[in-house]
């Protein structure tokens, strides 16, 4: 499981940044970040063909560091789910139940299927949706086994990704934030990575933003 891809929403950006107070009102209700770094004006609605279902974790939700809510407020398919602690969840077990949708999960391991494999075998490629759990390595190896049901479901991982950002201190290599596993994953699953463009923009002016808190431009 270590070359590939397993989402992880906080990436180690900047440790300057302090946890976020409970005024929801500070915080901008579509792309979910504080009003002074609300990051709207930089994304661009991309409808995506195979639904996306991000499972987060508790502890991500209000996580400073967080991209699941970037990446649902940029797509047209895209929920995001709190899990519950463990056993029977309905948002789950209903997304499953979905007669006209398999839905696989993302998770690299040696029983995963390469996401190429997997479009040769698909006529269509909205005849399937992609599960992505949000969490560290750690919480959403805890989800997949306190879910019966996502251990059950079949794998996929992504194919080689070329390029990475210098000024994000993976933990390990391959560790991608919930917005670039969206951003690799449809435009891998749809091959059209120029559409799928605006995310990496996204991404990169988050990376800026943290910077220029880091470094004090921003306060
Ligand atoms: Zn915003």
């Amino acid at each position: 499981m270590s070359e590939s891809v397993i989402t992880q929403s906080n990436p180690d950006l900047s440790d300057h940044i302090t946890q976020p107070c409970h005024n929801k009102s500070r915080y901008c209700t579509r792309c979910a970040r504080a009003l002074k770094a609300c990051l709207c004006q930089y994304i661009v609605p991309l409808a995506n063909r195979a639904p996306l279902y991000i499972l987060q974790h508790p502890n991500e939700v209000a996580h400073p560091k967080g991209t699941a809510a970037l990446l649902s407020a940029s797509l047209t398919q895209c929920e995001v789910h709190v899990a519950e602690q463990c056993g029977q969840d309905t948002w789950l077990d209903s997304r499953l139940a979905d007669p006209t949708r398999r839905c696989y999960l993302l998770w690299p391991d040696e029983q995963a299927i390469p996401l190429q494999q997997l479009q040769t075998a698909v006529a269509d490629p909205a005849s399937v949706a992609f599960m992505i759990l949000d969490g560290t390595w750690r919480k959403a190896y805890r989800m997949l086994h306190s879910h019966p049901v996502l251990a059950q479901l079949p794998r996929v991982t992504l194919g080689p990704i070329k390029g990475s950002y210098a000024i994000r201190k993976a933990p390990f290599a391959g560790a991608l934030s919930t917005l670039e596993t969206g951003y690799y994953l449809l435009s891998q699953w749809e091959q059209d990575p120029v559409r799928y463009a605006p995310l990496l923009t996204l991404f990169k002016q988050l990376n800026t933003q943290w910077q220029d808190f880091a470094e004090g431009r921003r306060a």
